[in-house]
């Protein structure tokens, strides 16, 4: 019955010196958030002792009266926030949410058309190492080469010559909207499924702030833990004639039992994400990335060969282009970050450098904004970085101004590990 100090001090210092880190540094990586502490406390609860294989109502174990609860409020307002006939919250994580929706709209050799991974899709969506490159005979649609925007005729014309089974839209590294309605028709013109992959977005999605996929798709999977703020974890949303074959997919198919405290977490997260204080941070968030894309095109970064790609963002990233500067992502992560920031290299389309260096930086709000960052704050995180991206910039100074950022928006006041 010790405390986790008294247990084991190694990993209770990881847990105190990670908790600095979330404090002391702006945390930009677009993929990442701050979960509020209510979901802290349910996934840290007792519910991570039960096994219930299964669904409510029906579990292959005995004793899931009150996990049951969990599990039901979670898929009832993960169905009222995104306006969904089905949801399934069982999937441990946005993978497994993918692994799923998959195994239940295809099969083995079935071909699958995406976004290319060095385009901004993401590894589940048919790259080689993935199960999804494994299993499925993949097709690949990239952004054009001069807007760097989804086409839909780009799109239209591989989804003709490759006539895949399903079609997936969705992105890990994009910084616009996609056309719903038009992957819909394409679909149907080729006899495809339509799967939305809206992990990244689905925070914006929940506070009307951004195009909803869920009308248009056969099936949308999702992540909790990105825009939406929520647990590490994944769900599936689809249509009612889908919801058999995807309960099986996931369990069965892909999972034994479910994580309860992580179910009971993600039922928190939707509750607040259908609050005016989440609509209120997503707005902030889209605000940031917009602040944050502007600065980056002002002429005094511009004249250093930094630029933003497609000109600028509708959503809560901004994908910075290197291919002009002498920097390259992996410099431009490494200054930032001993500035206190904390982003992540990405290649840029038709990077010209290597996959481990990259031509460019992901920089996202989110964790900002769920810290608190409106206008202000956003504008003066933008001059930092524009000014740290510049040759020869002095860090230091720019140490003191993330410094007083951090201090001004305290992180989880009064919380020790
Ligand atoms: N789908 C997209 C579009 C993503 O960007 C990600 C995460 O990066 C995932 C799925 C996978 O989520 P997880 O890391 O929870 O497996």
């Amino acid at each position: 019955n010790g405390s986790l100090q008294d247990i084991d001090p190694e990993i209770a210092d990881v847990l105190d010196q990670e908790l600095g880190r979330q404090r002391d540094t702006l945390e930009m990586i677009a993929s990442e958030n701050f979960v509020p502490r209510a979901v802290l406390q349910a996934q840290g609860s007792v519910l991570t002792n039960k096994y219930a294989e299964g669904y409510p109502g029906r579990r292959y174990y005995g004793g899931c009266e009150y996990v049951d609860v969990a599990e039901n409020l979670a898929r009832e307002r993960a169905k009222s926030l995104f306006g969904a006939d089905f949801a399934n919250v069982q999937p441990h994580s946005g993978a497994q949410a993918n692994a799923a929706v998959l195994h239940a709209l295809a099969s083995a050799g079935d071909r699958i058309l995406g976004l290319e991974l060095a385009h901004g899709g993401h590894l589940t969506h048919g790259m080689k190492l993935n199960f999804s490159g494994k299993l499925y005979d993949v097709a690949g649609y990239g952004v054009d080469p001069q807007t760097f925007r989804v086409d839909m005729d780009i799109v239209r014309d591989a989804a003709r010559k490759h006539q895949p089974q399903v079609i997936i839209a969705g992105w890990s590294a994009y910084p616009r909207h996609l056309d719903f309605a038009a992957f819909r028709e394409i679909a149907d013109e080729v006899g495809a499924k339509l799967w939305v992959d809206m992990a990244h977005f689905a925070g914006l999605v929940a506070a009307d702030l951004h195009p909803t996929p869920v009308p248009h798709a056969d099936v949308v999977s999702s992540t909790v833990h990105k825009t939406i703020g929520g647990p590490r974890s994944g769900f599936i949303l689809a249509k009612q004639e889908y919801a058999k074959k995807l309960n099986s997919a996931v369990f069965p198919g892909q999972q034994g039992g479910p994580l309860m405290h992580a179910v009971a977490a993600k039922a928190v997260a939707f509750k607040l994400a259908a609050g005016e204080e989440f609509r209120d941070r997503q707005r902030r968030t889209i605000e940031g990335a917009q602040i944050l894309a502007e600065r980056l095109l002002a002429d005094d970064v511009a004249s250093e060969g930094v630029s933003v790609l497609t000109g600028g963002t509708d959503v809560h990233l901004v994908l910075v282009d290197l291919r002009n500067s002498k920097l390259d992502g992996q410099q431009a992560e490494d200054l930032l970050h001993s500035a206190g920031i904390t982003v992540n290299r990405n290649a840029v389309p038709f990077d010209p450098r290597p996959p481990m260096v990259t031509s460019g930086l992901r920089i996202g709000t989110p964790a900002l904004a769920t810290r608190g960052f409106g206008e202000a704050e956003f504008r003066e995180v933008a001059d930092i970085i524009a000014s740290a991206l510049k040759p020869g910039a002095d860090i230091e100074p720019l140490k003191l101004r993330v410094k007083k950022l951090t201090t001004e928006f305290p992180l989880y006041p009064g919380l020790e590990q």
